[in-house]
């Protein structure tokens, strides 16, 4: 028999969650605070690309911090005031940088993001919206022998791990995207990496789909719950009470303060990036661009063209700096000399981050009937339709297909 089952969350990972859920013929219910899609989801680089299994905290990245942050074009900001508060993360960040525990890591990322784009062409294709799935594999253009060099590390990590490469010459980066700007000398292809024409559209479409096969979405903010010795038994809204049998917890980057009130902390951080997307570019580009130096991705979507990218800490409330949109627009100058960028949109998210780039992903240690996906950072769109399959695969009774140790919420 089916379980009544409420999810926290309608981000990428709360939908395929309950999507999942949803098809093991649980009864289930959403509950969220911004409508499906409208979050962190909604405007993020649409990149399906389980080849990105090395985890942030990589060793020697200390030693690249002082001028990403002298840099004013450089991938990471932090607000000083912040600081302080950010400093429990940054310490296990830290901790999180050598060798054997970056191994670790992205053996347990590439194992959780693996099936990636094999589970959203199959939602997709139910939720009537294939045509929002691309395979198109990505380049990651390098404008330095020295810095393609500075990532050989991961390259290794990546290769050692499955990931299937091919190397290009100045020459060969322009047969692949004519456009590009000649400065690059250096191109590695993932062939057969996927990425998404409109992620916001997608979780939207799969919200659709959800609720015409029995699901139900309700708008509410969730500001607490209400435990007792079986677990949590009452979500406390802004509407009012909702009680609860069997919870799972998406709450992107509010999940922290919602596993507070489990009495399980995390520590998780909002790793605050941009977009700047062009409806109308002028460019013909093939497959997404990563430039490493940068560390933006330029994605062909169905609305246009979006550069994404940065990474600032300065907690999940502080308003927008645009000017970090600003130093986008810069990068799809010098990356796309001839863009129009005419009629740019900006946006700010803000990534789930968990210091060692791994979601918090299976049973609460300390309640029967609570759940956890969330913290999935960098990787969330990739990571979201794996992760919400091996929820239901637990919350069901089966047995999880991949070893769910790494992502338990305790391990710090
Ligand atoms: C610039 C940028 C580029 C990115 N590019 C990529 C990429 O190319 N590929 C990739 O895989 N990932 C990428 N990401 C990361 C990815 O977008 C996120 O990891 C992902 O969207 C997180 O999804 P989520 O469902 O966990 O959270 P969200 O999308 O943030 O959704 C959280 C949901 O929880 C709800 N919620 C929160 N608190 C409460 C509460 N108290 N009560 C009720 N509801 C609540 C919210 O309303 C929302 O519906 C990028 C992120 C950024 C910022």
């Amino acid at each position: 028999m089916g379980k009544k089952i409420t999810v926290i969350g309608a981000g990428i990972v709360g939908i395929t969650t309950a999507c999942y859920l949803r098809r093991d013929g649980h009864e289930v219910t959403v509950v969220t605070a911004h409508p499906p899609g409208e979050y962190c989801s909604f405007g993020n680089a649409g990149m399906l690309n389980p080849a990105g299994c090395t985890p942030q905290a990589m060793p020697g990245i200390l030693w690249k911090v002082p001028g990403y942050l002298a840099d004013p074009l450089g991938p990471l900001t932090v607000r000083w005031s912040y600081l302080p508060r950010a400093a429990p993360w940054l310490l296990r960040f830290v901790a999180s940088a050598t060798l054997r525990r970056a191994a670790q890591n992205a053996d347990a990322l590439r194992t959780l993001i693996r099936p990636s784009q094999e589970c959203y062409e199959d939602l997709a294709r139910h939720a009537g919206c294939p045509d929002l799935i691309r395979r198109s594999g990505y380049l990651v253009a390098y404008e330095s022998e020295r810095s393609y060099r500075d990532d050989a590390l991961a390259w290794k990590m990546r290769r050692e791990r499955g990931v299937v490469t091919e190397e290009f010459d100045a020459a060969g980066i322009r047969r692949l995207v004519p456009q590009l700007a000649p400065n690059y000398v250096r191109g590695v292809l993932v062939p057969g990496q996927g990425f998404v024409a409109n992620p916001e559209r997608l979780v939207k479409a799969l919200a659709a789909q959800f609720q015409k096969d029995g699901g139900g979405i309700v708008q509410r903010q969730v500001l607490g719950v209400e435990v007792d010795g079986n677990g949590a038994r009452i979500l406390a809204t802004d509407a009012g009470r909702l009680p609860v049998e069997t919870l799972v917890v998406c709450a992107g980057v509010h999940s922290g303060e919602l596993t507070a009130r489990l009495g399980e902390p995390v520590v998780i951080e909002a790793e605050r990036g941009y977009h700047v997307t062009y409806s109308d570019p002028g460019l013909e580009i093939p497959m997404p661009v990563h430039v490493s130096e940068a560390k933006v991705f330029v994605t062909p979507m169905e609305m246009g063209v979006r550069i994404a990218g940065q990474a600032e800490f300065a907690g999940i409330y502080a308003e927008p700096n645009y000017r970090r949109a600003d130093v986008l627009e810069r990068h799809m100058r010098r990356m796309f000399p001839r863009v129009n960028t005419a009629d740019g949109t900006r946006w700010m998210g803000r990534r789930p981050s968990m210091p060692d780039s791994l979601p918090v992903l299976g049973a609460s240690a300390k309640h029967r009937n609570v759940y956890y996906n969330f913290g999935h950072g960098h990787m969330g769109l990739c990571g979201g339709a794996p992760s919400g399959r091996l929820i239901a695969e637990i919350v069901s009774g089966r047995k999880p297909s991949i070893d769910l140790t790494p992502y338990r919420v305790n391990r710090f």
